[in-house]
Parts: structure tokens; C-alpha cells; sequence
């Protein structure tokens, strides 16, 4: 999936330990088989190669998945939205992008973008891309899937306790050894060797989005990989946010949605949903919390 994974489980010995942890990277391979846009022998691919074309029938995981991407493109006004993909080749994070892209190049692209034209037949279980050149992408979303399935996996398989950390997107359950409960650090992007807040998480997943990974810098100024799908352009304005919620799923997609809605928007629809709380912090380095988010400070 691009992103390093990291699993603890509370077991008795090591052995054991070891074989659900097993157990859990493969569950995120299988999931990254599904998902990846990369894989030309995935779904997805397929769904991507027949944009314009024809619906693809697809397993019912991935169509769920999608479904409940496009819940959440409803829910956020179109912030988040897997069909942001066909920018991909627009704006590149890789370090081959050296100058921008030209107006008329985003607006080819972008009028490729749209969650309106991902036509879902719940019936013959397929999705169809209306358009030539559309595609999706789980970019936003896939991390914490996978890491929500994981859990799930090792839940049932008995394990009482554990983490499942993808690249600083924490999801947990249980406690610790001694009883203690799992607690998180939130650090400031802009400060980044001192956290400024210790979060108790129980059963539930802590996702960040920040632009200080992953960007491109071009006439001076920094260009986030988290794209507004409804203008072509990456967003500005906000260096981190981190969302908590129960599910790393949902987590994971609306930390990349606040990011494009900015932060009165963002704050503003996080606090009208139960059960998910988020910290902002802009590019000028204020914090900014969701209404009910307790923080011991450090
Ligand atoms: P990361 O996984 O790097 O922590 P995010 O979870 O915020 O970051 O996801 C960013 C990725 O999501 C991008 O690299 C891209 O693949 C995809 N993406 C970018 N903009 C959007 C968007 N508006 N809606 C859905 N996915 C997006
Ligand atoms: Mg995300």
C-alpha cells in the first residue's frame, strides 16, 4: 500500500504473537490485491481500464468499499472523492514533477473527476465510470480499511489487545499489558520533536493527514498530495489534521476531507458527527480542536 505497517498484539509468548501478526499482514496484502490501482490484476484496475466502457462486476468488499466512499464524497460536499484519480498524472509526488502543470492540463483533468459519474448497480454488484479517463483511487481511504480488517481479524482470532499502526495511523483495542490503555502523541508538524498532547485510545483509530510527507515545492511554495477535487488543486491552508474516530476507515477519509474543506468547514461538519472529534492546525501553527476532545496536556 506504499506505507509501512506496524503490528503489536498483546499475546502469552512469542510464537503466538507472532502467528497473529502473520495473520494480520496478510490480511492487508489481500486487501492491497483488491485495492491497488497499481496492480494491473486488481479490481480496481479493471474498473479503471473499462471507464467509459462497461460496468465491471465486482466482490462484494470492494463494492461495499466503494459504496461507502461515496457516503462519505456525500457527506462532505465532494471534498473527498475517490475519483480524484485521474488527476494522478497531473500532479506527481514522486520527485518527477518539475514545474507546474499548465491551467489547461488540470481542467481537462479535473472535469474527469466526479463521484456523480460512478454509477453503482447494486443488483449486478458492478461499478461503472461514466466517462473515458476517469478512475479511482483508495488513497484517502484503503490505509485505514485495511487496518480496520485487520483488527477485526485479530479480534476474532481471540487476541484481547493491540495496535495496528499504518504509517502514524493508529488504530487499537484492549489495553495494555498492565492495564493501562493505549495512549496516543499528537505532535506539531511544525515543532516536530515535541508532542503537544497524550490522547488515551481504547477501541479506536487516531488518523493523521499532514503535508509535511508527502509534497511538491514549486515557485517556492509547497503543494500538499491531498487534491480539492472540485478545483484540480492541492489544498493550502492546513499543515496536519488528525481525526479521531471508532473506525480507521472513516478516520482515514475524513482527515483527507477536512484537509480540502478547510478548517472552519472542517471543524464544522466534524462537530455535527457523533463520536468524531479532530485537531486542526493551520499553516500559521495555531490548534485548533473539535468542540468535545479532551486533551491532558503534556
Ligand atoms: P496519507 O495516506 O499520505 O497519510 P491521506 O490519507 O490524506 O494521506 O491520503 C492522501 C492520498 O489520497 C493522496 O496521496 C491521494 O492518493 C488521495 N487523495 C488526494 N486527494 C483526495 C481527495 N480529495 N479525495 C480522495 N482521495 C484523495
Ligand atoms: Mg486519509
Amino acid at each position: 500500500m506504499g506505507s509501512r505497517f506496524e503490528i503489536t498484539v498483546v499475546a502469552n509468548d512469542s510464537i503466538t504473537a507472532k502467528g497473529h501478526i502473520d495473520t494480520a499482514v496478510g490480511e492487508i496484502s489481500r486487501i492491497e490485491q483488491l485495492i491497488s490501482s497499481w496492480d494491473p490484476a486488481s479490481q480496481t484496475s479493471e474498473i479503471n481500464r473499462n471507464a467509459g466502457n462497461k460496468p465491471v462486476k465486482v466482490d462484494e468488499e470492494l463494492y461495499q468499499l466503494i459504496a461507502r466512499a461515496i457516503g462519505i464524497s456525500k457527506l462532505t460536499d465532494g471534498a473527498f472523492d475517490i475519483t480524484y484519480a485521474s488527476m494522478d498524472n497531473i500532479w506527481r509526488f514522486d520527485g518527477s514533477m518539475i514545474q507546474m502543470p499548465s491551467e489547461e492540463m488540470i481542467k481537462k483533468s479535473v472535469a474527469k473527476v466526479g463521484y456523480q459519474n460512478l454509477v453503482l448497480d447494486e443488483q449486478n454488484r458492478s461499478v461503472f465510470l461514466k466517462n473515458p479517463g476517469m478512475k479511482i483511487g483508495f488513497g484517502a481511504i484503503g490505509k485505514g480499511y485495511a487496518a480496520d480488517r485487520a483488527k477485526a481479524l485479530l479480534i476474532e482470532k481471540g487476541v484481547v489487545s493491540g495496535i495496528i499502526n499504518a504509517s502514524g495511523d493508529m488504530n487499537t483495542w484492549g489495553k495494555q499489558r498492565l492495564g493501562e490503555p493505549w495512549k496516543v502523541a499528537i505532535t506539531n508538524p511544525l515543532d516536530k520533536n515535541k508532542a503537544f498532547a497524550l490522547l488515551p485510545i481504547t477501541d479506536g483509530a487516531v488518523v493523521t493527514s499532514g503535508n509535511y510527507e508527502k509534497f511538491v515545492t514549486l515557485n517556492n511554495k509547497r503543494y500538499s498530495h491531498i487534491i480539492d477535487p472540485r478545483t484540480g488543486y492541492p489544498s493550502s491552508g492546513i499543515v496536519s489534521v488528525t481525526v479521531f474516530a471508532k473506525k480507521a476507515e472513516l478516520a482515514d477519509a475524513l482527515a483527507t476531507s477536512v484537509f480540502v474543506m478547510g478548517k472552519e468547514t472542517g471543524l464544522n461538519r466534524i462537530n455535527q458527527l457523533p463520536k468524531v472529534e479532530c485537531i486542526i492546525i493551520d499553516d500559521k501553527g495555531n490548534i485548533t480542536k473539535s468542540t468535545n476532545i479532551a486533551i491532558d496536556k503534556l
